[in-house]
């Protein structure tokens, strides 16, 4: 078994329209962008990131927003809804906000004892907000969100599959333990992770696969310390059978990848650099960032990337 997996680094999604993507998670929701940069494969699409203050490992939500883009079809094979933890208390501030600012497909209800409040992104994105006890998190403070109900990063995410087995013993193989089931949905914990240690697993026999699009994750990024560890977990998952990239450098993080047999796409991504590693942390998020291969062509690819508001 794996031990260096800590819970969730990063989920990446796709996204039709730039500025309301950039709006909703900056204004709506209360989060920090982070870094603005692009696509690493196709510079002409930005690739947002926005998190806690600094990009905290655990709190980092990244959009690549296509532009003109069909919405995908939910469905099994994919990550169906990323939760975000809240304050105790607070779901009250959030109905309310979501409902103020025209937030589709709010529903209430609670799994496992949690009370969540379900939403749409933009996208039609599936998203849940739940009421936690969250260790050692803080909200970013730069918005209108009162302090006692920001986003304290995410609580978890969970997976729509037709059939769960695979994707548990996986689970179980990264350091997750099984935990309880409720209905068709059973949940997974990673002890001593970063607070974003919850994995659900819910299961769907009859439905159909799901088609990628604007607001389909595109990925779900797993935390590991440093390259080292990232080294031992792509030794480990290859020795038992998996197909797993080489190591790629994201500039903020060192990543690799593997396709799950439920269908959904994991990567494991270093804690090391952070996105402070070339911006004032008071300043992240604000200046578009290129790879240095991209750099000879910056003005070009400024000319490609629609504005966005601060
Ligand atoms: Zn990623």
């Amino acid at each position: 078994m794996i031990k260096e997996i800590q819970g969730l680094h990063h989920v990446t999604s796709m996204a039709g329209n730039a500025n309301e993507n950039n709006q909703f998670f900056t204004k709506t929701l209360g989060l920090r962008r982070v870094k603005k940069t692009v696509n690493f494969d196709a510079p002409e699409v930005y690739h947002l990131y926005y998190g806690d203050e600094v990009g905290t490992p655990g709190s980092v939500m990244t959009y690549f927003p296509f532009g003109q883009m069909p919405r995908g079809r939910r469905g099994t094979g994919e990550v169906g809804i990323t939760e975000f933890a809240v304050p105790k208390g607070a779901l009250g501030f959030w109905k309310d906000r979501l409902v103020a600012q025209g937030v589709t497909g709010l529903t209430e209800g609670s799994f496992l004892g949690e009370n969540r409040l379900g939403f749409d992104g933009p996208d039609g994105d599936g998203f849940a907000l739940v009421e936690s006890e969250v260790r050692g998190r803080t909200p970013w403070t730069g918005t209108d969100v009162p302090e006692d109900a920001g986003v304290l990063g995410f609580h978890g995410a969970r997976f729509s599959l037709r059939d769960a087995a695979a994707t548990g013993e996986l689970l179980g193989f990264m350091g997750y333990q099984k935990d309880e089931t409720e209905g068709s949905v059973t949940r997974y914990r990673i002890e001593g992770g970063n607070a974003a240690d919850t994995i659900d697993l819910e299961e769907l026999p009859t439905a159909h696969t799901a088609g990628q699009g604007a607001g389909s994750v595109h990925h779900i990024a797993f935390a590991v310390e440093d390259r080292a560890a990232q080294l031992e977990v792509r030794r480990a998952l290859m020795d038992t059978g998996y197909q797993v990239t080489p190591v790629i450098d994201r500039d903020y993080f060192w990543a690799i990848y593997f396709r799950t047999p439920g269908g959904v796409l994991f990567e494991i991504a270093t804690n090391e650099p952070g996105f402070d590693r070339d911006e004032d942390t008071a300043h992240l998020g604000e200046a578009l960032k290129l790879p240095s291969r991209y750099e000879p062509h910056r003005t070009q690819i400024e000319g490609l990337l629609p504005p966005l508001a601060a």
